[in-house]
């Protein structure tokens, strides 16, 4: 039995770059493709939410010169991309999707709600919310701790290339060491980079938990939902 009945599975848009500086890495994405499978075939009803960060971000925009607010527009367009490749890369391997947007723009996707999500999910679709939050100055990292809370999900997954929390970045620093577990409030006072603070608040507050681990290794999303501890879990 899955340790999870569903889940909100949020994906970086810069993961899905693979090994290139830009874009979507087929490769990468087929692999997503293949550990969601696995899982949905385990019964776990799936929402996911993709970043746009491989093609483009609201602030760098601005910092160019954009408007911020068409910026951010820009970037919610983005998460639309790539979703709309996670669920192509899904459909070709035989798993059903439904590319739900928090901006009108049929027929891409059909308009979000919960309700329309939760039947999609309890039918064995696949969910990809994309668009984010449908608001500029967030982030998709809000955009899926919003999605898992009103889809009321068991937790969140963040996927991403590194294997947990650790008490400083391990990419940087060689003697930081990993969490196994944490409280929000710790990841507030050591000033811990996990998810940006409004998507942690909203987590906090509504009692989602959060499952950071590294979704880069195949069969690793697989693993969580067989309870392995590979990751860090956040709670209150
Ligand atoms: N974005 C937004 N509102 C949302 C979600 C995303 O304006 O609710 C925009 C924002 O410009 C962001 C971009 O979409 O930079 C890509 O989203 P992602 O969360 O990947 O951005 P990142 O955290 O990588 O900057």
């Amino acid at each position: 039995m899955a340790k999870y009945k569903r889940i909100l599975l949020k994906l970086s848009g810069e993961s899905l770059m693979g090994s290139q500086n830009y874009g979507i890495d087929a490769q990468r994405l087929a692999e997503y493709a293949e550990q969601i499978k696995e899982v949905s075939q385990m019964g776990v009803q799936i929402g996911i939410v993709i970043g746009g960060g491989n093609i483009f971000r609201g602030l760098s925009g601005a910092a160019k010169g954009f408007d911020r607010v068409k910026g951010d527009q820009m970037g919610m367009c983005a998460t639309v991309i790539n979703s709309l490749a996670l669920s192509s890369a899904l459909n070709a391997i035989g798993v059903k999707t439904k590319v739900l947007t928090a901006i009108r723009m049929e027929p891409i996707g059909e308009f979000y709600s919960k309700w329309k999500a939760i039947e999609a999910l309890e039918d064995g679709y696949v969910c990809i919310f994309s668009a984010g939050t449908g608001n500029p100055y967030f982030t998709t990292d809000t955009g899926s701790s919003l999605r898992g809370i009103e889809i009321e999900a068991d937790v969140m997954l963040k996927g991403t290339r590194v294997d947990g929390i650790y008490t400083a970045d391990p990419e940087k620093d060689p003697a930081a060491t990993k969490f196994s577990e944490i409280t929000y409030d710790e990841i507030y006072n050591r000033g811990l980079k996990v998810m940006d603070l409004t998507a942690t608040t909203m987590c906090k507050e509504n009692n989602l938990p959060i499952y950071v681990f590294n979704m880069d290794i195949v069969g690793n999303l697989r693993r969580v939902m067989d309870g392995e501890e590979i990751g860090t879990l956040v709670h209150n």
